[in-house]
């Protein structure tokens, strides 16, 4: 066990949360720029980690200087010379010398550094070494000594912090010296001795001093360590406390008897894959229990998952409840509806469609039938979580594309109902890295077989010099009858730019590249009335070819589309490129996906190389997961996955692993956390999730 300069406590806890303006150094100009990191209170400054460490554990002698190195130097100030260059530059130059030689710091343009330096200061830069007219650091990271109580030691690790322009690393560092050295004892330990020792944890204090201030490499591991254990650990304990707090919840048991079974069967127009056969026998499991069920279906796009949430509907509807289909767009919730409608046309079931653009006649009748009892099954977009949709008997909600709805929707929905089923459909691969920290409340199923007859998409990546002969590819497909979808990126930063590109493209694409096809077009800035008509006209073949913006990503079924564009496909995320390629390949022709792009980066090649080379989704996705990060995987924030301020999900997998075990071990033992040497993980979990998680039972 590791022990470090042991620290004495002098401010009590709630110290911790006074303003950072409470520090030495920080007035209010500087705590607002502070309040921009969020950081405001003390403890969040010493919860701001580094983003690096530089390594002075080596000070070099000036006479070891060589042009083009990083070097380590401790020296004297000899001289300060600020001067104006022919350039009009300024230019600061401080002399600095050891007992072996001299080198010049320079800076330029930063005139406010000159009162910085004083002749017969001692300190330490750090930078790169250059010619002038004599050897110099060129804007070295500096430190001036002034009192040997609070400055890095010669010989230390120096942290280096993820900064905003307006603050330098050396001014940072001391006001953390200031926090780490006043106020690190005063950090309370949450962990009970026990699990401290198991895991030979640091003690929260000596682990938040080094992972600022390491006085060694090793200490600084420890401390990490330390402290993404802990991260992960209160992540995994709020998903054991949901967990566990759902399955004490009385549900609804359905009862699903062979008579039942075979009556939805008979509504199945194909064979079921064993796959299918597995997962509904799984969902039927959970159904039938009285503890509600909250389970993850995946499956890739093509995989049936619909026709598995089909038959969790109609159990359910044959239990006398009704079921919500909630769907995260109205194509997709439109299309849903459609289809079961077809599955269930020889069936009693009454099914409404509920989505934003609903007529204010229509939603008014489908209301009162939901209240009433005489929906049984009401699919729709996010406008099943208003409030004024009130539901007789819900038994069970069916959520799809999962990720594209934040847990607190999620939550939303089931409260329509008491205690319902929840079976929550993706079609995006999620790394189990990742689903075991996002879903980590829920049980899995996974549809890992595709139904029969398909072959799969042939994926070329063609560039710019094979543009044309992709066009008369593309010209011999609609010659058989097939349709195309040409798709571009869309820009983030301006919509009206992609807007743009899009409709230029199709004028261009109709106007000289295919002059005597039909070319429809899709964008995201359309009336969802005028993207249906467009959708619905692709379909029923009134277009050879549709260009569009991403839009079309989730859902679309149109089997006779063989052949899918997807330009600038560097700019795209894998997933997102799996996921489109998914709208293909699904009739019984052979299909092609068509790559055009020109990436520059060896990492942009290498993706789209990828995705010629393999159509398994979940490899796709843990190679995007990791060539990206869990930050950007999913694009936004709403997928409801914590902030995490150390831990690296794919480095720390073990460590996740290992946290999310300790955590479902301590939750098995004590379920709502009332044990004395609990509660301080308790408050912890409940301070950090309260926004996110809603915990069932606890609180
Ligand atoms: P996804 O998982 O992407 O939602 P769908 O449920 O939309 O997939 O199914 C894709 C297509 O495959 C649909 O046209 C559906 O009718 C068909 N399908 C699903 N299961 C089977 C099966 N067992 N045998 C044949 N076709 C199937
Ligand atoms: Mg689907």
């Amino acid at each position: 066990m590791l022990v470090t300069k042991s620290i004495t406590k002098t401010s009590p806890p709630s110290a911790l949360y006074q303003s950072v303006q409470y520090l030495k150094g920080v007035g209010p100009k500087r705590a607002e720029i502070f309040g921009k990191l969020g950081v405001h209170t003390i403890r969040d400054m010493l919860f701001y980690f580094p983003r690096d460490y530089k390594d002075r554990t080596r000070i070099q002698k000036i006479s070891e200087a060589t042009i083009g190195a990083e070097i380590t130097i401790k020296g004297k100030v000899l001289g300060v010379q600020a001067r104006m260059a022919r350039s009009r530059k300024n230019i600061l130059e401080v002399f600095v010398g050891d007992e072996t030689g001299s080198i010049a710091a320079t800076w330029f343009n930063q005139p406010f550094l000159t009162n910085k330096f004083h002749v017969g200061d001692r300190v330490f830069l750090h930078g790169k070494v250059g010619a002038y007219k004599y050897l110099q650091l060129l804007s070295p990271e500096y430190e001036v000594v002034q009192d040997d109580e609070t400055t890095a030691k010669e010989g230390s690790i120096v942290p280096v912090y993820p900064l905003t322009e307006h603050m330098s690393q050396t001014h940072f560092r001391k006001i953390m010296k200031e926090a780490v050295h006043h106020f690190a004892a005063c950090i309370d330990e949450i962990f009970p001795q026990e699990i401290i020792w198991k895991n030979q944890l640091l003690p929260i204090n000596d682990a938040i001093v080094n992972i600022h201030f390491p006085e060694t490499f090793e200490n600084l591991k420890h401390a990490r360590f330390r402290l993404v254990y802990d991260e992960l650990f209160t992540l995994e304990l709020a998903m054991a406390l949901r967990k566990c707090g759902i399955k004490e919840e009385t549900g609804v048991s359905f009862k699903i008897g062979a008579n039942v079974d075979t009556h939805i069967r008979k509504l199945i127009p194909f064979a079921l894959t064993h796959a299918q056969e597995r997962v509904i026998h799984e969902i039927a499991e959970d159904m039938r229990s009285s503890k509600p069920m909250n389970r993850l279906l995946q499956g890739d796009v093509g995989s049936g998952k619909t026709v598995v949430a089909m038959y969790a509907i109609l159990a359910a509807i044959a239990n006398g409840y009704q079921t919500a289909f909630m769907a995260p767009t109205e194509i997709l919730a439109k299309q849903h509806f459609q289809t079961m409608q077809r599955y269930l046309a020889h069936s009693h079931v009454r099914t409404h469609l509920l989505t934003g653009d609903t007529n204010l006649r229509q939603r008014k009748n489908s209301l009162d039938q939901i209240k009433t009892g005489q929906a049984d099954l009401i699919i729709g977009t996010h406008a099943l979580i208003e409030e004024t949709v009130q539901f007789h008997r819900l038994g069970l909600v069916v959520i799809d594309e999962q990720h594209k709805f934040g847990v607190v929707q999620r939550l939303k929905l089931k409260k329509k109902g008491v205690c319902p089923d929840v079976l929550i459909m993706t079609a995006t691969p999620i790394p189990r890295t990742l689903s075991l920290t996002l879903f980590g409340d829920l049980d899995f199923s996974l549809l890992d077989e595709m139904p029969p007859g398909r072959s799969p998409v042939k994926t070329i990546w063609v560039t710019q010099d094979r543009e044309k002969q992709a066009y008369d590819f593309i010209k011999g497909e609609i010659a058989k009858g097939r349709q195309v979808f040409i798709v571009y990126p869309l820009v983030e930063e301006s919509e009206s730019f992609d807007l743009k590109s899009a409709v230029t493209e199709a004028k261009r694409l109709q106007g000289e590249v295919f002059p005597s096809h039909r070319v429809g077009l899709l964008h995201g800035q359309m009336k969802s009335s005028e993207k249906d008509k467009v959708m619905m006209d692709f379909k029923e073949k009134k277009y050879d070819i549709l260009v569009s913006t991403v839009i079309i990503e989730v859902g679309i079924d149109i089997p006779n589309a063989t052949v899918m564009v997807i330009v600038h496909a560097e700019r795209f995320g894998l997933s997102q490129l799996h996921q489109l390629r998914g709208r293909i390949g699904r009739g019984s022709e052979q299909s092609y996906c068509l790559l055009f792009g020109n990436p520059t980066s060896l990492v942009s090649k290498e993706r789209l190389k990828i995705m010629t080379r393999t159509s398994d989704g979940f490899k796709i996705a843990e190679m995007d997961f990791r060539l990206r990060g869990p930050g950007e995987f999913f694009g936004t924030r709403q997928h409801g996955l914590p902030e995490l301020r150390i831990s690296d999900l794919i480095k720390d997998f073990p460590i996740l692993k290992k946290a999310r075990s300790d955590a479902f071990e301590l939750v098995s033992k004590d379920p709502q956390l009332t044990l004395d040497t609990h509660l301080r993980m308790r408050e912890r979990v409940l301070e950090t999730f309260k926004d996110r998680f809603e915990l069932v039972n606890i609180g």
